[in-house]
């Protein structure tokens, strides 16, 4: 097995997580936590998306967060952007890096974003190169990269050819999503096989949701790929808005116990991350999915303080 040593984890849960929960937090609490998010070792927050509320009401205050939370040097905070309109109220709220994102699949991308997948491109455009000028990093995230929700299988032809726009425009890394968590790891390894062959592998990340729990067994498969870039949400927050009560993204702490004992180095102290976990666990009023805080759970009858 050829793993590499050192592994870096974008912790997403504040944007991708909070966005499909029902409880909805205070500002207060987006704030706590994500402060203490930064006290974890992790590099790398997700804070928040200046999507229109309209669409994502749970992160409405998104430009509150945003300005409410202590910067701690070393970690690099992100926001998700979806337009110019997006991408002014990002910078009233100072992000580090602008995230763009849009589908493999034309018609989850219909969807998501109301536009097909060519009249996508000219609107990231117009942000990447913005906020590139503006001298902020740029992520690109293509979802459905492993299945759509309406069209089932995605061809990887897909995922190339947005791969290829978005790196054409600046972006500097691109995480690959299994929006709905249907990815396996022989495919993730097919899909990687080929991909690899057009993109250098430190410029992709991999973002997995657990719908079906086969997230780590594919974490494990793009480690063996060479990748070094994984996005996870603590508790594993979040769902899939295609299959109610279904799991969300990987769950930090999974990810963390399982590189760790790998002896893989992350940064990211896991005690610390578990009592984040239990925070926000408690603020989003329901048992989380990640395995790592349940079975803290049944070894501390008190929550870490
Ligand atoms: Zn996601």
């Amino acid at each position: 097995m050829n793993w590499p040593t050192n592994v870096t984890i974008k912790e997403v849960g504040p944007r991708d997580g909070l966005q499909n929960e029902q409880t909805f937090l205070s500002v207060e609490d987006k704030i706590s936590w994500i402060n203490q998010l930064s006290r974890t070792g992790l590099q790398s927050i997700e804070i928040t998306s200046f999507v229109n509320p309209k669409w994502i009401p749970a992160l409405a205050d998104s430009l509150e967060v945003a300005k409410g939370i202590e910067r701690l040097p070393g970690i690099t905070y992100t926001a998700l952007v979806p337009n110019r309109h997006g991408l002014e109220r990002a910078f009233k709220g100072s992000v580090d890096e602008v995230a763009v994102f849009m589908s493999a699949s034309e018609t989850h991308n219909q969807k998501n974003i109301n536009k097909s997948i060519q009249e996508t491109f000219p609107v990231l455009r117009e942000v990447v190169q913005e906020a590139l000028s503006a001298g902020k990093s740029v992520r690109g995230y293509v979802s459905t990269v492993f299945g759509c929700p309406y069209e089932g299988q995605v061809s990887v032809e897909n995922v190339i050819c947005v791969a290829e726009h978005l790196f054409e425009m600046g972006i500097q890394e691109l995480s690959l999503g299994d929006t709905i968590g249907v990815a396996n790891p022989k495919q993730v390894q097919a899909v990687l096989n080929i991909l690899l062959k057009r993109f250098p592998v430190e410029k992709l990340a991999l973002h997995f949701h657990d719908t079906h729990g086969t997230a780590l067994a594919n974490i494990l498969a793009s480690l063996d790929m060479g990748i070094t870039t994984f996005d996870s949400s603590t508790g594993g927050l979040g769902g899939c808005p295609y299959a109610p009560g279904a799991s969300g993204n990987v769950a930090t702490e999974d990810v963390l116990y399982m590189l760790n004992n790998m002896e893989i180095q992350t940064g990211v102290n896991l005690e610390k991350l578990l009592s984040a976990g239990h925070f926000i666990q408690e603020k989003i009023g329901r048992t989380l999915t990640s395995r790592n805080l349940q079975a803290c759970n049944i070894n501390h009858t008190s929550p870490h303080k």
